[in-house]
């Protein structure tokens, strides 16, 4: 590989990093550059609705280690403004162009604006970054009156359980019939009961009608009529994926960057996608491209684009990962495997699992407080959804040219067998 070449990655998170990790383990031996907005380096975003607000981890033991030597020029504080792919430029503040012969983007998602929410008030917060985190510990600390959190998902249910953890009042509100309403009832009858069990306030089936904020708390008037005072609001009510910067290059950013198969995105033959924002179909469930956002999606995919980059395109191997995530909330562990949301109805399965059905084949499962049966559970949807022998065929005219870099890298399961020996 010839010294000269660069790859830029665009995102300092988890998907950036691991996407790095795996370059250098594959040989890459040119430039490595990392652009990321935040101040940090990556970290673990999952302790922030968890560790973080309660105050029990610093911000320093969240970092994330690099299982091998980088040798990259980080370039933090510092967000790509605009992308030209016909030049393979990244435009940076000030006027500054960066050149790429490789690119990955990894950009992740960013919290949903409520709409009317008074986001200028330092007390109205999303929960995202480190800096997020320390913004509500400081809120909580400043008054001791309740926590208010909007959206009954992952990251506002994690919240609210939080907040009961250490001891401060919460109250959950949401437009949804319960917390966590999209896993079925099942779940979400569990979920509810801790709350209720642990004491949590429950508002669900409302809206904020109204906001008030004075100088020593921030009101809600719901539609429900209920008032709720409190020191700290949080808002949770899902993201949108981060590719304004995107605006203008030619790739296809509705929901995310759409991507083919083995992660290359539609419109470029050397920008692969990585993480949150990555909208690709996965073969082993259908042809549909899709985002995950979840954790374990973005070390692998990171790992997997890396590996298509150096591969070429037409070279590239689909990506057909079996979605794991996990939540905690109350010390339980909430699991998560295959797409749930792909269900049109959900089944009891043996041993407390819920299985979520698309046209009578298990396309997802999820579980509360059942580790060992997951396990089982998540071989069972493997056997039952396994990777496709036969892939679909592309057009001649979509096979691309190898990323030039890469004409002396072997397969990638060349590569696999190379590095396992
Ligand atoms: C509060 C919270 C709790 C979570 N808990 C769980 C959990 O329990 N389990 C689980 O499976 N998943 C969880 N997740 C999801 C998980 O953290 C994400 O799936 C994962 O972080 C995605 O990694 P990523 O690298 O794609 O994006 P990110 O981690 O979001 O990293 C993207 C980075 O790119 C930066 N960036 C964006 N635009 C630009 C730009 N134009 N220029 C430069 N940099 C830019 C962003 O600021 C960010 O630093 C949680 C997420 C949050 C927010």
């Amino acid at each position: 590989m010839a010294g000269d070449e660069r790859i830029v990655i665009v995102g300092a998170g988890v998907g950036g990093l691991r996407a790095a990790e795996r370059l250098r383990e594959l040989n890459f031996d040119g430039e490595l550059v990392i652009i990321g907005d935040e101040l940090r380096r990556p970290y673990h975003r999952p302790a922030i609705s968890k560790h973080m607000v309660a105050g029990t981890t610093r911000p320093a033991d969240l970092a994330l280690k690099a299982n091998i030597e980088l040798d990259a020029r980080w370039r933090l504080g510092t967000r790509a403004t605009h992308l030209e792919t016909d030049r393979r430029l990244v435009h940076l503040p000030g006027g500054e162009e960066m050149r790429y012969d490789g690119l990955i983007i990894a950009t992740g998602v960013m919290p949903r604006h409520l709409i009317g929410a008074p986001r200028h008030d330092p007390r109205v917060r999303v929960l995202r970054t480190v800096e997020d985190a320390l913004a509500v510990r400081a809120a909580l600390a400043a008054s001791d009156r309740p926590a208010v959190v909007i959206g009954g998902g992952l990251i506002g249910s994690e919240f609210a359980a939080t907040m009961r953890q250490i001891g401060r009042d919460v109250t959950l509100v949401g437009h949804s019939l319960a917390p966590l309403h999209r896993f079925g009832p099942r779940v979400s009858k569990a979920v509810t009961e801790q709350h209720q069990r642990h004491r949590a306030g429950i508002a669900m089936s409302t809206l904020v009608r109204h906001w008030i904020t004075t100088k020593h708390a921030v009101g809600l008037h719901l539609t429900t009529d209920q008032l709720l005072v409190a020191s700290v609001v949080v808002l949770a009510i899902g993201s949108v994926p981060a590719v304004e910067w995107l605006r203008g290059s030619g790739l296809n950013i509705d929901d995310g960057i759409l991507c083919d198969a083995s992660l290359y995105a539609e419109g470029a033959d050397d920008v692969v996608v990585v993480g949150d924002t990555a909208r690709w179909p996965n073969l082993r469930f259908d042809e549909v491209p899709r985002r995950v956002e979840h954790w374990l999606n973005a070390v692998e995919s990171g790992r997997a684009a890396a590996e298509n980059l150096m591969a070429g395109r037409s070279r590239s191997e689909p990506y057909m990962p079996m979605p794991r995530a996990w939540s905690t909330q109350y010390g339980v562990r909430m699991q998560m495997a295959g797409i749930p949301s792909l269900g049109d109805d959900t089944v009891a399965l043996d041993d407390g699992i819920t299985g979520y059905v698309r046209k009578g084949q298990l396309v997802g499962i999820c579980s509360w407080d059942r580790p060992k049966a997951m396990m089982q559970w998540t071989a069972e949807l493997e056997r039952r959804l396994p990777i496709p022998l036969t892939l679909p065929v592309p057009e001649p005219e979509e096979v691309m040219q190898p990323f030039p870099m890469n004409s002396s890298i072997p397969s990638i399961s060349a590569l696999a067998a190379e590095l396992s020996n």
